[in-house]
């Protein structure tokens, strides 16, 4: 197998091919063995699982989830690398290419089409520009058992932050919805080339099979976290009330308290559950 991690590798490969980073794409390759070979470890890909990969690159985590895994479908946008994959993972027939930008496809349409009696589950390196359509993409398809991703290190805080921590936003509580994080390891600028400028980390989001809270209306729920997060520093009456300028500052507040909450609540320290007590009585004032 071509160690693609070793940049006396990498280099001439990429050179012979003519091939020049894109930064408009997230074009930071490893150059670091461990680093793929721990995330495919600890993604808990086996025999029995069919991944999905964003932006194999060329290749590192690729080959070590095609050991892995009983099938792996790669999306790439960047089709220059196609000679490259062709010599570095050309040699697995568990694999399959898919040219195309990843948020053009309909996931759980090619999850059903593709990974047939398997456990499918998502991994990747993501590139970083577009870290939040991704993820938000792979876990409303409510399809993959787990993701296990390399995001930067910031965003995977975000994504683990607790009520009432300064990394706790809508974003937590999106991610958190759909799944539980588990932070892995960090991943430090210098096993990239190039080198990005900030420390990044591997986190693990293992969907819920059931959710242990009632949400009677999804899109209520969520737009009550958006407008709660939208104004952090005020009292979660302010919030509401812009977000939901039906209820005014009065019905507002009143929401707050029959929900069961002090009048002075702020939005950033509210659990799941505790949200979904906030839009559920939404939803119970609109009859
Ligand atoms: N997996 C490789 C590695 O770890 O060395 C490459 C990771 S690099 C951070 C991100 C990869 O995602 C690049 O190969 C890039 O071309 C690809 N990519 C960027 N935007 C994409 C998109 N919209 N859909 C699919 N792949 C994309």
């Amino acid at each position: 197998m071509v160690n693609v991690t070793d940049i006396n590798v990498m280099k001439p490969l990429l050179a012979e091919h003519g091939f020049h980073f894109s930064k408009a794409k997230g074009q930071n390759f490893l150059i670091a063995s461990w680093v793929p070979e721990n995330i495919a470890l600890e993604s808990g890909v086996d025999k029995s699982v069919g991944v999905l990969e964003i932006g194999p690159g060329i290749g590192p985590l690729t080959q070590q989830l095609c050991r892995n895994a009983a099938k792996v479908c790669a999306v790439e946008v960047d089709n220059r690398l196609k000679p490259i994959l062709d010599i570095t993972v050309g040699e697995f027939d568990n694999l399959e290419i898919i040219w195309n930008d990843v948020l053009k496809l309909d996931v759980p349409g090619l999850v059903k089409e593709k990974f047939e009696g398997l456990r499918p589950m998502a991994c990747a390196n993501l590139p970083y520009y577009i870290t939040s359509p991704i993820l938000t993409a792979l876990l409303e398809a409510e399809c993959f058992e787990a993701v296990t991703v390399m995001v930067q290190k910031e965003v995977a805080q975000r994504i683990a932050a607790k009520p009432g921590s300064a990394d706790y936003s809508a974003f937590t509580v999106f991610c958190q919805y759909y799944a539980e994080p588990e932070l892995l390891f960090d991943v430090p600028p210098h096993c990239f080339l190039p080198a990005p400028k900030v420390t990044s980390a591997v986190i693990t989001l293992r969907t819920r099979k059931e959710k242990p809270w009632e949400i009677l209306d999804q899109d209520v729920f969520f737009r009550t976290v958006r407008a709660s997060f939208a104004m952090r520093r005020k009292k979660l009456s302010n919030g509401l009330a812009s977000g939901f300028p039906e209820l005014g500052k009065q019905g507002a507040a009143e929401v707050i308290e029959a929900a069961g909450f002090d009048a002075n609540v702020r939005g950033e320290t509210l659990s799941i559950p505790e949200f979904a007590a906030i839009a559920n009585e939404i939803v119970r004032r609109r009859g």
